[in-house]
């Protein structure tokens, strides 16, 4: 039985507790602190799903090391790109631990490096580093060929090696690791309402007097609450709240559910022996998030390994979702651009099915193509969550995120995935302009936004 509770009026809605919302909320903490600000979130606590630190790769995307931002090694436009969105994004936690808003920890310099392998992936590569040198963003990174300097970078990638085998490395020394779920936590504790967890949202209507009605489950009781605002960071679920609130902007997009899981090692003999992440070459229809590598991470203060991500199949939607989710994602308006995404990514089907089938040695195998020496017993599967990859409604699987705003600009809500946590703030920012382009004009300069256009 559900009993009714009374309704709550607040200023901005945050549906979801991980990285989006939790720098929305941040950033109108900062720039308008009367307002009341309230996130809903339906697991009992923040940071549980994609923000969760083991259900990312923690890598602060640069373009350094993530090759499949760069399909054609003459052109790093998206590279550049990315590190340029990363760099603001820096930027701005800077300020924030330097006013003593957050405490630092949550970020690591962890070099980012490629390894790959023969003649081909060789030329990429070089190709690839000729084309990044040239700009700014690049000017530190180094490439070989030469073991005993690989050796030097990532000595556990070239131990045991067959000194026949031909390798190239690129190398920075500036990249990051970073444990999103620890930032998540500090931005959230700037947010000046309440954090409802263990709430779950079900519907959002419109309101006749403008603003949005959201109406969802907290164990057995029904909640209510009027928000003049609201902006979806569900994660997987986005799709679903938005079909629900009846955007037509939303019409013709779909997702496809793709899950990872991650092999970990916690022994530190072993991690502090590489201090890195390195990055291979995707296998052939692999998904951007499968791109192979082996990464120094640093959770809650300790050092592991972690190697992956795989791909594994469910037709959830979260990792705490229900197996019904992807099926209620499917409507008539995007049943055309699902099928055509399936139709046009064969070899990214015939992927996912040889991953499903892949036996635990074949996976073992894998790893060993980075870390030869590696031994079965000091290594754990572990879940890497799960990711609503995006279909555009012309059937085209995106691998970037997408703000959808409504035409009244009191909803909006954020699709896809990479370069994801990394690019949170100029995501946000982008959505504090399009919301509220009267009130910009003064916050512009506040809360530390001016250091975001240099
Ligand atoms: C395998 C993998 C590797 C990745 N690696 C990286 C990386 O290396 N670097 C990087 O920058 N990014 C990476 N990403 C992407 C990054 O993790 C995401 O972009 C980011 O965490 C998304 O944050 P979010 O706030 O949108 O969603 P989430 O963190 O998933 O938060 C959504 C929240 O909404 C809640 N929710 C859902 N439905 C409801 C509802 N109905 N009511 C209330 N609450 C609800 C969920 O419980 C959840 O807490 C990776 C993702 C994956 C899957």
């Amino acid at each position: 039985m559900t009993t009714e509770s009374h309704t709550v009026d607040v200023d901005v809605a945050l549906i979801g507790g991980g990285i989006m919302s939790a720098t929305l909320g941040a950033m109108l903490a900062l720039v308008q602190p009367d307002w009341r600000v309230v996130i809903v979130e339906r697991a009992d606590d923040i940071a549980t799903e994609s923000s969760h630190p083991w259900n990312n790769a923690g890598t602060g995307h640069s373009g350094y090391c993530e090759l499949n931002y760069m399909p054609d090694p003459a052109d790093g436009d998206t590279a550049a790109a990315v590190a340029a969105q990363f760099a603001a994004s820096r930027r701005w936690w800077a300020h924030l631990v330097d006013t003593g808003l957050i405490t630092p920890g949550f970020m690591t310099t962890t070099p980012h490096m490629d390894v790959v392998f023969g003649d081909r992936d060789i030329a990429y590569l070089r190709r690839r580093f000729d084309t990044l040198r040239a700009l700014p963003a690049f000017t530190d990174m180094r490439y070989s060929q030469d073991p005993a300097v690989i050796t030097g970078w990532a000595p556990l990638v070239m131990a045991g090696r067959d000194p026949a085998q031909r390798v190239a490395a690129t190398w920075h020394p500036s990249g990051t690791d970073i444990d999103f779920g620890a930032l998540t936590r500090e931005l959230t504790r700037l947010i000046t309402g309440d954090t409802l967890l263990g709430h779950e949202v079900h519907t959002l209507n419109r309101m006749p007097t403008g603003g949005w009605r959201i109406t969802g489950r907290c164990g057995r009781q029904r909640f209510e609450l009027d928000a003049a605002r609201v902006f979806i960071g569900a994660g997987g679920h986005t799709l679903t709240l938005l079909q629900r609130a009846g955007l037509p902007e939303i019409r013709g997009y779909g997702v496809l559910p793709v899950g990872a899981a991650f092999l970990r090692c916690s022994d530190p003999e072993i991690s502090k022996h590489h201090n890195a992440k390195v990055y291979g070459q995707a296998p052939t229809g692999a998904p951007p998030m499968s791109v192979p590598h082996l990464d120094r991470r640093i959770v809650a203060g300790h050092a592991h390994l972690m190697f992956g991500p795989y791909a594994t199949v469910s037709s959830r939607l979260l990792t705490r979702g229900r197996i019904t989710d992807f099926f209620g994602t499917v409507r008539p308006h995007n049943v055309r651009a699902l099928i055509r995404a399936a139709t046009d990514n064969r070899s990214l089907i015939r992927y996912l099915i040889g991953q499903l089938l892949a036996s635990r040695g074949r996976r073992f195998d894998q790893l060993r193509r980075y870390y030869p020496d590696a031994d079965p017993r000091d290594w754990e599967w572990i879940s890497a969550g799960q990711r609503a990859q995006l279909v555009a409604p012309d059937g085209e699987l995106r691998t970037g995120t997408e703000l959808i705003v409504a035409a009244d600009d009191t909803i909006a809500g954020l699709l896809g995935a990479s370069p994801g946590a990394s690019t949170s703030v100029p995501i946000m920012i982008d959505l504090l302009r399009r919301w509220f382009p009267r009130e910009w004009q003064s916050w512009r300069h506040r809360a530390g936004f001016g250091l975001l256009a240099s």
